[in-house]
């Protein structure tokens, strides 16, 4: 059974997911504003119900929210009630973010006297995951870790506990790396670390356009996720090229290694940032019903087949759990 808000869930009841949203976001130091931009429960409550509404239209029933703890939003209290109020599945993690875009300060206070971190960490993830979430009941489903192009000696000590944390659980691990490159080498250390590459999901692939670097992670055996769709601007690579490199992939029988999600932040905590209008029209396609809508169809148009399509929505996210396929 799968860790999910609401409790066990089969992992034949997760039908389509999207396996990268997030329903509430900060980088650390929001908390820091908080004066003039409090937490807003029933705000991010509303933005929420309104993304399940929109996952119900177009049939997703499961997302996972990997929300690492040492930034902003994690919200287990949030994600159950959504599911009970919209009937989405919600399954979120436990884990650490980059050094660079997480909180390391905190272990770096500890390791300076000789600490195992690591271990530390890995304890940490372990009781999320079996006993639960601070008091609110919720367990974690899966581990989130997070790499620089090139791993620091910080994100090895995250990436190592969440090894031992997976041997200890069995739970999958979701990464984000920076791209274009450190795909490879994160998946080439937590399988050195005893990872199981069946419950490995390399993130943020489409960080990348080359068909090579893809390449070189599925050689590890890991799946990826194109993750980061409907999010071009980022780094400047159109979602065409994406699904040229989905579709090219899938004729290559890579398809049961493909997940597909957009990487969404429904609500960001801290002050509102003030986008110029234009700038707005960059971020359209970034919404959670952008594969549905828009990617699905173009996949189809470029020889995916339905078939394919299913593998990549409903079989892989439940094979990442139950580390069959
Ligand atoms: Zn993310």
């Amino acid at each position: 059974m799968i860790n999910s808000a609401m409790g066990p869930l089969s992992p034949d009841k997760m039908g389509t997911t999207l396996v990268h949203e997030h329903f509430c976001f900060a980088y650390p130091g929001w908390f820091a504003d908080v004066t003039i931009a409090p937490y807003d429960p029933e705000a991010v409550l509303q933005a929420g119900l309104a993304a399940c509404a929109t996952l119900k239209e177009i049939g997703v029933q499961t997302v996972i929210d990997p929300t690492p703890n040492d930034t902003g939003g994690r919200d287990p209290l949030l994600y159950k009630e959504l599911s009970s109020r919209t009937g989405i599945n919600i399954i979120c993690t436990t884990g650490l973010y980059t050094e660079k875009e997480g909180s390391p300060v905190y272990w770096a206070g500890r390791k300076v006297w000789g600490t195992d971190i690591s271990r530390m960490m890995a304890d940490l993830f372990i009781k999320e995951i079996s006993e639960g979430i601070g008091v609110t009941g919720v367990k974690a489903g899966a581990i989130k870790v997070g790499s620089s192009p090139v791993m620091t000696d910080y994100e090895k000590d995250v990436h190592k506990a969440a090894a031992a944390a997976q041997k200890a659980t069995g739970v999958p691990i979701i990464t984000h790396t920076e791209g274009p490159t450190g795909g490879p080498e994160q998946a080439e250390f937590l399988l050195s670390q005893g990872a199981d590459p069946k419950k490995v999901l390399i993130g943020h692939v489409s960080n990348s356009k080359e068909i090579g670097y893809l390449k070189a992670i599925l050689a590890k055996g890991v799946s990826i996720g194109f993750d980061r769709l409907g999010l071009s601007i980022l780094y400047g690579i159109p979602d065409e090229i994406h699904v040229q490199n989905i579709a090219a992939l899938c004729k290559e029988g890579y398809a049961s290694k493909i997940m597909l999600s957009h990487d969404t932040v429904n609500f960001w905590l801290g002050r509102p940032m003030d986008v110029p209008e234009q700038a707005m029209e960059l971020f359209k396609d970034w919404r959670i019903d952008h594969v549905s809508r828009d990617i699905v169809p173009a996949l189809k148009q470029s020889g995916v087949s339905d078939g394919q399509i299913k593998t990549m929505m409903v079989d892989n996210p439940r094979n990442l759990f139950t580390g069959k396929g």
